[in-house]
């Protein structure tokens, strides 16, 4: 069983958004846009949504890979909530079995 990542808020060139560590050298951040959650698939093969919504765009995210990719992994899935500038916002991951 994981632990929930260290999420917390990072500014980007495309606005705030969320980030935790990964483990790998990248700094993964998935920024909320007007139309919904954002997302980052890290080149290690972890996912994050962040924003509004999240939990239901990972679980169609992670279906459409599934039914179209011949190698997808399993993963170990949570929620979290982060605050972003004051408002609290939905974070959903999803991080491969055995990364
Ligand atoms: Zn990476
Ligand atoms: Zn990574």
């Amino acid at each position: 069983m994981l632990a929930n990542p260290d999420f917390r808020a990072i500014t980007t060139d495309r606005g705030v958004g969320v980030t935790y560590t990964c483990g790998c050298p990248c700094t993964p951040a998935a920024v909320p846009a007007a139309a919904g959650p954002g997302f980052e698939h890290c080149c290690c093969g972890k996912v994050h949504f962040a924003g509004p919504g999240a939990a239901a765009a990972l679980d169609g995210y992670l279906r459409e890979r599934k039914a179209n990719r011949k190698r997808e992994p399993d993963y170990t899935r949570g929620s979290a909530t982060v605050d972003l500038g004051g408002a609290a916002t939905e974070v959903a991951w999803a991080f491969p079995v055995e990364a």
